[in-house]
C-alpha cells in the first residue's frame, strides 16, 4: 500500500493534501504521481471521481517555482471543469507562494489581464479564452514547461482541437505533456502522436472484482442537494446500523456534522482521530447508541461488525476494489445487508465501470419525495400511537385533561391536536426541493420532451437512443417514450420524474462517438 509520504513531494505539498482530507493515493494517482514527478510525457485513461485532478494536480504544484511566469497550463473542455481544477491546485498548493488563474469565456475579460498582470504561475482555462489571451498577447507561454490537457475526448468533441494545435505552437517543445481522457478515440492517439513525447499510458484497470452477493441499489443525485438526498433516503430506510462512506477526512467531518444538527445519531471515524477516540467511536456503534459510522475507506478496512444493515456510498468509490471492499462492510455471517450508492450526473460513467467490473446488478432508485416520507412517517406515527393504546401503560396522567377538554371539544378534534403537537417538528425540516422546470414541451402526459443536436446524420437508430437513456439513466427501455429522428436533431420523451437527471446525465455522454447536447423541446415542434 503505497502513501503519500512515499512521494517524493515537498513538506508544503504533503500538508496541503493532509489538509485537503486525502487519506491514501487513488489506483491512479499511485500510478501516475511518480511517473509525472520524474518527468516524460504521460497519457492517462481515467474518468471524473477517479482522483485524476489531483494525479497531474500534485505532481503540478510541486514542479512550480516562485519564479514570476506562467510554468504550467492546464486545458480544459467547460469553464465549470476549469473552475473546478483550479479550486483543486489552488488547494494543493496552499503553503506554496504560487498563484493560480482559472480563465474561461463568459467571465469580464478585463478582470483576466489585470490578473494575469500581476502575475501567474498556473493557467487553467477553456481553449477559446486562452487562444482570445493569446492574440491579445495578455498571455505568454514561452516559459510554460508543463501542458495538461484535461477531458482531452471532450474537447475533442467540442471542436477544440485546431485551438489546441494553435495555442501549443505557442509553446516552446522543451515540456511535459499529460493528456488525461475518459476514452482514446483515434483522434485522440494522433493528437499525442504528434505533441507527446514518447508518452507512457497509464490506465489502471484491474482484474476482475467480485461484489458479495447482496443487494446493490444506486440513487440518481444532484450534487447541490446531496445531503437532503441522503436524509431522505435515510428516512425511508428501516436501519439498524449502518456506515456512511465519504471520500476525505474533511467529508466525514463535515458530514457527521451535518447529521448530527439534523439530529441523526451519527459520528465518524477517519485516521486523524487518536487511537482513544477511535475506540470510543467503535464501541458507541457497536453497541448501537450511534446508527450511522460515517467514515473514510481506510478508517473503515478491518471494521468487522455483525449487524450493519446498510452501507451507504455518500461519495462515489474511486474503483471497483473500493466499492466491493465498501460494500463487504454488510450482509455479514449470512445476515441480510443492503449497499447504497448516491450517484451524480457526472458520476454515471464510474458507476458504469464498478458495474462492469464487478458484475454487479445494480437497481436504480429514485430519491423518495417529501410526499412519501411523510407517508412513512404517518404510519410509523400510528404503529407507535396503536403500540401505546394497546398498552396499559402511563398516559392515565393524561386522562383528565382529555376528560375536561371532552366537554367543549370533540374527542377527534382534541386527539388530532395532540398529534399536532407531538409530531409536527419532526416533520417540519425539509428544505425546498430544487425544482427542474422544463415548461411546455409538447410532450405526452407525464412525459418531458428533449431535442438533441445529433440525428442520422450520427447513424442513430431509436434504439441506440433508448439504451443510452437506459443504461446512464437506469429506467428500463420502454419507460422511454415518443422518439423522433430527423437528419441532424432528433425529439426524445422521458418520464417526468427522471427528466431531470436525463437532462444532466445525457449531456456527459456520447452516442456513435459524437457528443451529444440536449435542450427541454418547444412545443410548437412537435409533430403530429
Ligand atoms: P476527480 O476524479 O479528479 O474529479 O476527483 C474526484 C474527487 O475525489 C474530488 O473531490 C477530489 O478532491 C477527491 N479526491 C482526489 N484524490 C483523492 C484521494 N486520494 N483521497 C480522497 N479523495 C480524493
Amino acid at each position: 500500500m503505497t502513501i503519500f509520504t512515499d512521494f517524493v513531494l515537498h513538506k508544503n505539498v504533503l500538508d496541503a493534501i493532509h489538509d485537503m482530507g486525502f487519506e491514501e493515493p487513488s489506483p491512479i494517482q499511485e500510478a501516475c504521481i511518480p511517473k509525472i514527478l520524474e518527468g516524460g510525457d504521460l497519457i492517462g485513461q481515467a474518468q471524473t471521481g477517479t482522483g485524476k485532478t489531483a494525479a497531474f494536480g500534485i505532481p503540478l504544484v510541486e514542479k512550480l517555482t516562485p519564479a514570476n511566469r506562467v510554468q504550467a497550463i492546464v486545458l480544459t473542455p467547460t469553464r465549470e471543469l476549469a473552475i473546478q481544477v483550479a479550486g483543486e491546485l489552488l488547494r494543493i498548493s496552499k503553503y506554496k507562494k504560487i498563484r493560480t488563474l482559472p480563465i474561461y469565456g463568459g467571465q469580464s475579460i478585463g478582470h483576466q489581464i489585470r490578473a494575469l498582470r500581476q502575475g501567474v504561475q498556473v493557467v487553467i482555462g477553456t481553449p477559446g479564452r486562452m487562444l482570445d489571451h493569446l492574440r491579445r498577447k495578455t498571455l505568454r507561454l514561452e516559459n510554460v514547461n508543463m501542458l495538461v490537457l484535461d477531458e482531452a475526448d471532450e474537447m475533442l468533441d467540442m471542436g477544440f482541437i485546431e485551438d489546441i494545435e494553435t495555442i501549443i505552437s505557442h509553446m516552446q517543445e522543451e515540456r511535459q505533456t499529460l493528456l488525461f481522457s475518459a476514452t482514446m478515440p483515434p483522434e485522440i492517439k494522433r493528437l499525442a502522436h504528434r505533441y507527446m513525447k514518447s508518452p507512457q499510458t497509464i490506465a489502471v484497470s484491474r482484474e476482475e472484482v467480485t461484489a458479495p452477493l447482496i443487494e446493490q441499489v444506486y440513487y440518481k443525485v444532484f450534487d447541490r442537494n446531496k445531503l437532503e438526498s441522503l436524509c431522505r433516503i435515510l428516512d425511508s430506510q428501516d436501519v439498524e446500523l449502518g456506515i456512511i462512506f465519504c471520500r476525505t477526512k474533511r467529508g466525514v467531518d463535515e458530514l457527521s456534522e451535518a447529521l448530527q444538527a439534523r439530529g441523526y445519531l451519527a459520528d465518524g471515524l477517519h485516521g486523524d482521530l487518536s487511537q482513544a477516540q477511535r475506540d470510543k467511536v467503535m464501541k458507541a456503534f457497536r453497541e448501537g447508541s450511534i446508527e450511522f459510522l460515517i467514515a473514510t475507506d481506510v478508517a473503515a478496512r478491518g471494521i468487522d461488525v455483525g449487524n450493519v444493515s446498510h452501507v451507504i456510498n455518500y461519495d462515489i468509490p474511486q474503483d471497483p476494489e473500493s466499492y466491493v471492499h465498501r460494500i463487504g462492510r454488510t450482509g455479514r455471517a449470512g445476515r441480510k445487508g443492503i449497499a447504497m450508492t448516491l450517484v451524480t450526473p457526472r458520476e454515471m460513467r464510474q458507476l458504469m465501470v464498478i458495474q462492469k467490473q464487478t458484475k454487479a446488478v445494480m437497481d436504480s432508485r429514485n430519491v423518495p419525495t417529501l410526499e412519501e416520507i411523510a407517508e412513512r412517517k404517518r404510519t410509523q406515527m400510528r404503529e407507535q400511537l396503536i403500540a401505546l393504546l394497546e398498552s396499559d401503560s402511563a398516559h392515565e396522567m393524561y386522562h383528565q385533561i382529555v376528560e375536561e377538554l371532552s366537554h367543549e371539544y370533540e374527542p377527534n378534534k382534541i386527539a388530532a391536536a395532540a398529534l399536532h403537537l407531538a409530531f409536527h417538528s419532526e416533520s417540519g425540516n425539509a428544505e425546498d426541493e430544487e425544482v427542474y422546470n422544463f415548461g411546455e414541451t409538447g410532450a405526452a402526459k407525464g412525459m418531458v420532451r428533449f431535442f438533441l443536436n445529433v440525428g442520422r446524420n450520427v447513424n442513430m437508430k431509436p434504439q441506440d437512443l433508448v439504451r443510452e437513456i437506459s443504461e446512464t439513466v437506469g429506467i428500463p427501455g420502454k419507460a422511454v417514450g415518443r422518439i423522433d429522428i430527423f437528419e441532424n436533431f432528433t425529439f426524445v420523451e422521458v418520464p417526468e420524474d427522471v427528466a431531470p437527471f436525463v437532462y444532466e446525465a445525457l449531456r456527459q455522454t456520447r452516442i456513435n462517438g459524437k457528443r451529444i447536447n440536449l435542450e427541454p423541446a418547444k412545443p410548437r415542434t412537435r409533430r403530429t
